[in-house]
């Protein structure tokens, strides 16, 4: 039987707890993060970032030859475009002094508009880092998300956007509720509803058609 998103989120929510993510220090490091991760895990991201912490000013990382960045995130895979990508994006930031809360007053459409017109820096990076570093209530359409209401027999959208607004149309407009949302579903994918699920336990077992194809 399909649950309502609303439904979906709260047995979630109750299965796992607040999650309270992103799992970085600051929102700065957040968004190199969000940029580290593209094509890869997090944990090869973490490496990076690691590796990368005793920059992880936009200041220092603009003084950083672009060579010695990208040998810094090496770990994180393709790391002379990522090394490109956050020097791309770092000078955007700069165009705001790097000053996340000027930022924040932005209209996340707008925002979106501007971020997404960084090189690299896809609808999916973008949608993350309007969420998580400045606070406009969005909804990450990523493929676990597009994995799991599948596989619970929604009828989803094909594009991108088409699922973002999808389950936005039927969500309330709260911070909260989509930063432990997004946040609920990539941990349900990596716990239950992974490439092979283990549908055995799983709380989300009574509404799902378990659609496998
Ligand atoms: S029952 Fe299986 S397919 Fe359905 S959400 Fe759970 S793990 Fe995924």
């Amino acid at each position: 039987m399909q649950r309502s998103y609303q439904v979906i989120y709260e047995t979630l929510f109750n299965h796992y707890g607040p999650q309270n993510w992103w799992p970085a220090d600051t929102p700065f490091e957040m968004m190199i993060g969000s940029i580290l991760v593209q094509n890869t895990n997090w944990r090869n991201a973490e490496k990076a970032l690691t590796k990368l912490s005793p920059f992880l000013e936009p200041e220092m990382i603009d003084r950083l030859p672009i060579e010695e960045l990208a040998e810094l995130i090496r770990s994180s895979g393709f790391f002379n475009i990522k090394a490109k990508r956050i020097k791309a994006f770092i000078d955007w930031f700069k165009t705001y002094h790097y000053d996340i809360e000027e930022i924040k007053k932005m209209n996340r459409q707008g925002l979106r508009r501007e971020l997404l017109s960084i090189k690299g820096v896809g609808k999916e990076t973008a949608d993350v880092m309007l969420l998580y570093a400045f606070d406009k209530p969005i909804f990450v359409a990523d493929a676990y998300v597009r994995r799991i209401f599948h596989r619970l027999g929604y009828d989803i959208p094909t594009s991108y956007d088409g699922l973002r607004e999808r389950v936005e149309e039927r969500l309330p407009n709260d911070l909260v509720l989509y930063n432990e949302f997004h946040a609920l579903l990539v941990e349900h994918a990596k716990q239950f509803c992974r490439t092979k699920p283990i549908c055995d336990g799983c709380p989300l077992f009574d509404s799902c058609d378990q659609r496998l194809d």
